[in-house]
């Protein structure tokens, strides 16, 4: 599968030359973030939450407690639809009208799909290694108990949209041409995401170095 499969939920409209429809893309936004916002409806309300997840194939997990609304909500087969955003740039056009915001951004729609036993197991360290590759063999494996009190969703990628802005502004001709137009400044200003040096808590010994696949990893 190359192409994102299209619906009529997932279809483009507002600016369609910013989509993109081909699953590498899909897959390397997803692979770049680290936060979704997860939207669903609660008795009419409509919730947003921000959590971590990570790609798995074509399918997204996420984790969380086994006591919290959302992932309860969801476990119930309440449709959701989540986004990730990844900001690349502020666009500062000659006019405020067409100044804007350059990004990376998908948004996955459909139920999900509780994990258990060894395929939660399986989904929790594709999660931990998304964020710090080499992570899970490092740390305390989960228990029975925190497993108990963890609730591990996928969610198909088959139904989601891929919307990229990037580049310069698009100003109009007359704020090209005019006097006035010339002599405002426009251009972008891009975003970079920077992970800081490591800072270990008081409880690690005075003089431990920094564990290799930490030191070395760059997001
Ligand atoms: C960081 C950021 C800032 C933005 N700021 C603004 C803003 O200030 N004002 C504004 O009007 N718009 C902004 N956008 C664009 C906004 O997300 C919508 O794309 C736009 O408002 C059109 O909405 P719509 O409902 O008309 O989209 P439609 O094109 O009608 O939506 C149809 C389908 O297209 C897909 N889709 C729509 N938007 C996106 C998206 N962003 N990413 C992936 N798939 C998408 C979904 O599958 C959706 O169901 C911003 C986007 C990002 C990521």
């Amino acid at each position: 599968m190359s192409e994102i499969a299209s619906s009529s939920t997932t279809k483009i409209k507002r600016l369609p030359e910013k989509a993109r429809t081909d699953v590498k893309t899909l897959h390397a936004v997803l692979d770049a973030g680290i936060v979704a916002h997860v939207g669903v409806v609660d008795h009419g309300q409509p919730i947003v939450i921000p959590v971590g997840y990570a790609r798995d194939h074509n399918t997204l997990l996420i984790h969380g407690s086994s006591a919290s609304r959302l992932f309860k909500l969801l476990d119930s087969g309440a449709p959701a639809c989540v986004t990730v955003t990844l900001l690349d740039g502020l666009v500062l056009a000659r006019s405020l009208f067409e100044s804007s915001i350059n990004y990376r951004c998908v948004m996955v729609f459909g139920t999900a799909t509780r994990l258990k036993g060894q395929a939660e197991v399986d989904a929790l360290k594709v999660v931990t290694e998304h964020l710090v590759p080499g992570r899970w063999d490092d740390a305390r494996q989960p228990t029975a108990k925190e497993l108990k009190a963890t609730m591990t969703l996928s969610l198909s990628l088959e139904e989601s949209s891929v919307k990229i802005s990037e580049g310069p502004p698009e100003d109009l001709d007359e704020d090209l041409e005019s006097d006035a137009g010339k002599a405002i400044w426009a251009g972008h200003i891009p975003i970079f995401e920077q992970l800081g040096v490591p800072i270990p808590d008081q409880f690690v010994p005075n003089g431990t170095p920094i564990p290799d696949y930490m030191r070395t990893w760059k997001r």
